[in-house]
């Protein structure tokens, strides 16, 4: 069989260094396997034309939200022998859920495999934000030594109203991880957790719209899709509480571009941080890369070396499976037998 992979360049990085398995030039540990086992397989950087001329012939194509290929409705008509999609990471919104269904395309993701790396981005993009931390490391960088700048607007986390929109695997971990701040700790997801759930996450269920204007930080925590898309609006960012934080490490297109530019350039919100963007890779002249009060990084919260080593043995045990005739591990299934059967996207897709 042939399997198409789009990688990240790892450049000089790869070399030597074999554990930065998201790479093209390491290809997620799986060129001996796949070579020894008969199949073909095709690394690429280029999400685009190279991917295009691939397409028609592949059986499997491996993506990742850190560098991803939109796989489109015109690119899954193209893609004549296409069975399998598999994600490289958590979160498969780059790829037509809709239209992979109709073609009766199996998609995959690893599920869980970076959870724990972005619910701790969650908590440092919090703490960097409330605590002023980048201008201060910018002062000293720039040779400056202006205390009161700085502490004008730095803040203690405890005692602070903490929203978390979306609670499944990365939201209830950020909620763990915040717990230790005494803060109060709100939550919103489109079905309320049990009274157990929350009495040990120390959570309380609270519908979107208090939340929203209750919160003094809010973390989004939800998967992409057609309900999400857009959902922070420049209505919702404007009900947010003036001089309000929003850090968002779920996907970019969640929120409105030049709303939120605008939120905090009027100084609405005190400050953003997050790692998602759209489109990826962001262009040098995305505006969010100058907006005022941010903390943007590039889409890597959830590829840290550990991540890696967790989702790329999750791709090669769905290869493994797929390709002996077995069934995918039902958790990591989002699209199975023409439906999207993942509990994360089928609610939006049902409606
Ligand atoms: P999950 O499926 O375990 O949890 C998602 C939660 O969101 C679920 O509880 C679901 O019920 C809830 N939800 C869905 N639609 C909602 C809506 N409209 N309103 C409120 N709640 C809603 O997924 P997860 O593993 O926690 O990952 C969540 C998302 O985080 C992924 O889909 C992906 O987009 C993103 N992610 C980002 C990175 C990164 O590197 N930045 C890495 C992994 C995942």
């Amino acid at each position: 069989m042939k399997i198409v992979a789009v990688l990240y360049p790892g450049g000089e990085r790869a070399t030597n260094n074999p554990d930065l398995l998201g790479c093209a030039e390491n290809a997620l540990g799986l060129k001996d396997f796949l070579e020894k086992s008969g199949h073909e397989l095709v690394v690429l950087t280029d999400q685009e034309y190279e991917l295009d001329k691939h397409l028609p012939t592949a059986d499997v194509v491996i993506t990742t939200p850190f560098w991803p290929a939109y796989i489109t409705k015109e690119r899954l008509t193209k893609a004549q022998k296409l069975r399998l999609i598999l994600t490289a990471g958590v979160g498969s919104d780059h790829i037509d859920l809709a239209s992979a269904a109709a073609h009766d395309i199996t998609v995959a993701e690893i599920t869980g495999s970076n959870v724990v790396s972005v619910a701790e981005q969650v908590v440092m993009h919090i703490l960097a934000l409330v605590r002023n931390y980048i201008p201060a490391y910018k002062q000293v960088l720039d040779g400056k030594w202006d205390i009161a700048e700085i502490a004008a607007n730095a803040h203690d986390l405890e005692g602070k109203t903490v929203g978390v929109i979306g609670t499944g695997r990365i939201g209830q971990r950020v909620c763990t991880r915040l717990k230790g701040f005494d803060i109060n700790l709100l939550y919103y997801n489109n079905f309320r957790l049990s009274t157990v759930e929350e009495f040990v996450l120390g959570i309380r269920y609270t519908p979107l719209e208090e939340l929203i204007e209750k919160s003094d930080i809010i973390t989004i925590n939800t998967p992409l899709t057609p309900e999400t898309d857009g959902m922070f609006n420049r209505d919702l960012l404007f009900r947010m509480k003036k001089g309000a934080y929003l850090v968002n490490t779920a996907r970019g297109k969640i929120i409105d571009t030049k709303a939120l530019v605008e939120a905090l350039e009027k100084g609405h919100l005190a400050g953003y941080a997050g790692d998602v963007w759209f489109p990826e890779p962001a262009p040098r002249n995305h505006p969010w890369r100058n907006m005022p009060n941010h903390g943007m990084v590039h889409h890597y919260s959830g590829t840290t070396l550990e991540a890696q080593k967790r989702y790329a043995d999750g791709i090669k045990n769905c290869l493994v499976k797929f390709l002996n005739g077995h069934a995918i591990e039902r958790d990591y299934l989002i699209v199975d037998n023409g439906k999207v059967v993942s509990p994360s996207y089928s609610y939006a897709f049902k409606k």
